[in-house]
């Protein structure tokens, strides 16, 4: 596929942290060049040089998105459900889903809430806790809600088509946290096939982020990296921040993030990364937050790797309507792609 249509494809596919099959699937016919491997929580791995005594540059991009999960089916045909993953409960009430049934069909399904007409005057203005709101497949008993294959377990992410505005280089979509850092790591190992680098290229395609950093555990296992990239949509904030608070707008560069709730980076790693940008005239922004959490604190305190995190800016990211840019991404990929060139077992040995 093209860059674009990949993108596109990564966005639509149905994974929801444990059962990221299909994204696993695009991945693994993407990178055909490449032998992958996939494990049994279905974590996917390649790399450039296997065995090489070049120092491993370990890429990673989650595959999961934010979905939810069938917990009971009421009598009357509607289905509660429990969030997988990091939501507002803000943003559920209305969202058109899909619920992936048994044997493999995506039922269009409503998160619904009780209408305006049978509200109480305190219900009015309340957000309705998620054990009262439902999803409505429009059955109207369980027998038919279980006829059509959806039960106890059953898999749901936000029904949601993405569309590219060439014109503006604009994606809207979903999932783009974190299938743009998919799209990212897919870009960059495609680049560097063929051109000889200084390090052992690794990518790792993780799951269940979105849970716990639960996958990329089994990556980094089996990679032995001795730095790792982690490739992430990020939450931007150009819509709600005040100017001098912007550290990840639309259209800015990639966000390279000094600090959140879950690692301190590499402080050395971060300025050879920001450095190199400079001097290679890559657009990029810097952060410090005071929440959020990645797959690169999970391999830098499990194997006290220096990690640095590229996220590529996505307005309402774990909302079912984002926004992300073709050139916040490309240049994710350039910085990606220069940084493989440069990391060489001196270079890896500073940091
Ligand atoms: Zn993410």
């Amino acid at each position: 596929m093209e860059t674009i249509e990949r993108i596109k494809a990564l966005s639509d596919a149905f994974g929801p942290s444990g059962f990221e099959d299909d994204v696993a699937a695009i991945v693994r016919n993407e990178l055909e060049e490449y032998e992958t491997y996939t494990d049994h929580m279905t974590n996917v791995r390649c790399e450039k040089e296997p065995g090489s005594d070049k120092p491993n540059v370990m890429l990673d991009a989650h595959m999961d998105e934010v979905g939810a999960i069938v917990q009971a089916i009421k009598p009357n045909g509607t289905i509660r459900f429990l969030p997988l993953g990091g939501w507002s409960r803000m943003c559920f009430p209305s969202s058109p889903f899909l619920i992936r049934s048994r044997d493999g069909k995506d039922i269009p399904a409503v998160i619904a809430v009780k209408p305006p007409h049978f509200m109480k005057a305190s219900e009015k203005n309340a957000v309705p806790e998620v054990a009262d709101m439902v999803m409505d497949v429009g059955a109207t008993s369980a027998e038919e809600v279980k006829a059509l294959g959806i039960g106890i377990g059953s898999p749901c992410v936000p029904d949601v088509k993405c569309r590219f505005d060439e014109e503006r280089g604009l994606f809207y979509g979903k999932a783009f946290d974190d299938r743009i850092g998919v799209a990212c790591t897919i870009e960059v190992l495609k680049r560097l096939k063929e051109e000889e680098v200084p390090c052992n290229v690794q990518a790792s395609f993780s799951v269940q982020e979105e849970v716990g950093e639960r996958g990329v555990r089994s990556n980094a296992e089996a990679l032995k990296p001795s730095v790792m990239i982690c490739y992430e949509g990020c939450p931007a904030d150009d819509t709600f921040s005040e100017d001098y608070m912007i550290q990840a707008g639309l259209g800015r560069g990639p966000m390279l993030r000094h600090m959140d709730v879950s690692m301190i980076t590499n402080w050395r790693f971060q300025k050879l990364a920001l450095d190199l940008a400079r001097e290679k005239g890559i657009p990029v922004q810097e952060s410090v937050r005071s929440g959020g959490g990645t797959n690169g604190a999970m391999v830098n305190q499990s194997y006290g790797v220096p990690a640095i995190v590229i996220g590529v800016p996505v307005r309402y990211i774990h909302s079912s309507n984002c926004w992300c840019r073709l050139d916040d991404f490309e240049n994710a990929v350039q910085l990606g792609v220069e940084l493989c060139r440069i990391l060489d077992n001196s270079a890896v040995s500073k940091l």
